[in-house]
């Protein structure tokens, strides 16, 4: 159980409406409507004490919190962008900021704040899509490249084990090393300018963290 799902548990939660037993109760909400069952949760958010609403809505339960009880709140007015379901949300307990919305379809988690981001399969792709343009469809022929990139390509490629030349990643040049340029500056400066001409790609194996690192502060340390 959640920290926040412990709203309850003061030190007199010995007061608190348990039914005595460790009968499991199916459903303490049954008896319910849907308009009760919101108008409890909203007196909870704005203070009422758990105990006091069992109490008054008859509420029996063997646990002494109201959050595992309640029904996720469906989200109709949110739609996944990947698969166009709709998202529920979890409640969240008064004291916490709300939970992120869930699409009942896929993962795709639905962001909150303006740089929340979502680590599902499709916003992955989606991303990386973004990064690579159309460089995954037209690769750059080897004589549509300069001199210059060419001499980089070169040397980075004496950078990768002799297995991995059919291709070089992100991975095998995050490190700094002389063979490729003389500073890390410089090194990242060779590698920014491949990867703007779609010469090198990102990888659809880079994790998560690496792309969220890479969308805050657009370093290629990581990719
Ligand atoms: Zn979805
Ligand atoms: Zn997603």
């Amino acid at each position: 159980m959640p920290p926040e799902d412990f709203d309850e548990l003061t030190s007199d939660a010995g007061e608190v409406a348990l039914v005595q037993t460790t009968e499991v109760i199916a459903d303490p909400l049954g008896h319910l409507s849907a308009e009760q069952v919101e108008s409890i949760y909203q007196r909870y958010l704005e203070g009422e004490k758990v105990r006091d609403l069992f109490t008054e809505f008859s509420i029996k339960t063997n646990v002494n919190s109201l959050l595992p009880l309640l029904p996720h709140l469906e989200r109709k007015d949110l739609t996944c962008p990947h698969c166009a379901s709709h998202a529920t949300q979890k409640r969240a307990a008064r004291s916490n900021t709300a939970n992120k919305p869930v699409c009942t379809g896929c993962d795709h988690i639905f962001p909150i704040c303006r740089d929340d981001t979502c680590g599902c399969s499709a916003c992955v792709n989606e991303y990386l899509g973004q990064l690579n343009g159309n460089g995954i469809h037209c690769r750059v022929p080897y004589e549509g490249l300069t001199l210059r990139e060419k001499i980089i390509l070169l040397a980075a490629l004496t950078m990768a084990g002799p297995t991995d030349v059919a291709c070089l990643s992100f991975v095998q040049l995050q490190r700094w090393h002389r063979r490729l340029a003389p500073t890390s500056e410089y090194q990242n400066k060779c590698i920014s300018e491949l990867f703007s001409r779609h010469i090198i790609l990102v990888s659809s194996e880079t994790s998560i963290d690496a792309l969220d690192f890479y969308r805050q502060y657009e370093r290629y340390d990581f990719l």
